[in-house]
């Protein structure tokens, strides 16, 4: 079965065509306007759909997102704190020919689903894929299934403990200092006076950025018990150090707690992605798959 995959990220959209959850056609551009960008993803879809027609259509999307397929808005954003995008339909523009099935679901599910299926959570049940980019966004799945409930999870938004004479007052429109606000690349360009990825990996400031993530996964731990977390995202992709420290901090913070989750299964529950940048292109076609 031929589908197309559509990642709408925060900084960059990528669309995709192939079988079997293998990518055979990409093209990608930045996200900018929604009206520019959904014209651009309209364009694609019906580029590849001349080639060898596409059967559906998965839409891995930022959120907040709706995915009651019922709901009248189905596929339309949310409040997002990225300007213009609040209530833009996603589904409308993907929908290049009659009867096309459209699934949506979040940009992190899907990543989630693209691990779980294909990468570093083959095997696990219970796991949970965080990314730290532009925003930071958390996708979970309980038995291989993604959680929607009334919405879908919104983990960047949790606040954690700050560590002790941290001022930093964050940057996220809604919440200040939750933990997006704290350690997204826009609240770390903020915190630190420059770009985060010119930061050198042996710089302490990576171990303060670790500090607060590890207290976000302490409390992930502490509430959904996975096997595994997929740490993606152009922040922590691009500083691997950012998982060196993470690991040897949350013993620390769990306190002898949760004697299942000692240093070696820390070490083993808390990895990179296997299929890197692409496990948002790839998530979306295997929704579309499902
Ligand atoms: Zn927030």
């Amino acid at each position: 079965m031929r589908v197309a995959g559509v990642e709408l990220g925060g900084t960059k959209t990528v669309v995709v065509a192939g079988s079997g959850g293998k990518i055979e056609q990409r093209i990608q551009f930045p996200t900018t306007s929604p009206g520019e960008t959904l014209a651009k993803v309209s364009a694609a879809l019906r580029e590849f759909d001349a080639v060898i027609p596409i059967e559906a259509v998965g839409i891995a999307s930022f959120g907040p997102i709706r995915l009651d397929p019922m709901a009248a808005d189905y596929g339309t954003i949310l409040a997002t704190p990225k300007p213009g995008w609040t209530g833009v339909d996603v589904v409308g523009p993907a929908r290049i020919k009659a009867q096309l099935p459209i699934i949506v679901d979040t940009d992190v599910n899907a990543a989630a689903i693209a691990e779980h299926r294909l990468g570093a959570a083959q095997g696990c049940a219970n796991v949970i894929y965080l990314t730290i980019g532009t925003g930071l966004g958390g996708g979970v799945l309980v038995e291989g299934i993604p959680v929607h409930g009334v919405l879908h999870p919104e983990i960047g938004h949790i606040r954690t403990r700050r560590a002790a004479g941290d001022v930093f007052p964050g940057t996220c429109p809604f919440h200040k200092d939750c933990i997006e606000g704290l350690i997204s690349g826009p609240a770390l360009a903020a915190r630190f006076g420059c770009d985060p990825s010119t930061i050198d990996p042996d710089d302490g400031r990576w171990i303060q950025v670790a500090s607060d993530l590890a207290e976000l996964l302490a409390a992930l731990i502490l509430t959904h018990s996975p096997q595994r977390i997929v740490l993606g995202g152009g922040v922590s992709i691009g500083q691997p150090a950012i998982i060196r420290h993470v690991v040897k901090i949350l013993p620390n913070l769990l306190a002898g707690y949760l004697t299942d989750f000692d240093a070696e299964r820390i070490k083993d529950t808390i990895v990179g992605p296997k299929l890197m940048e692409d496990a948002g292109p790839v998530g979306a076609m295997l929704l579309a798959l499902r």
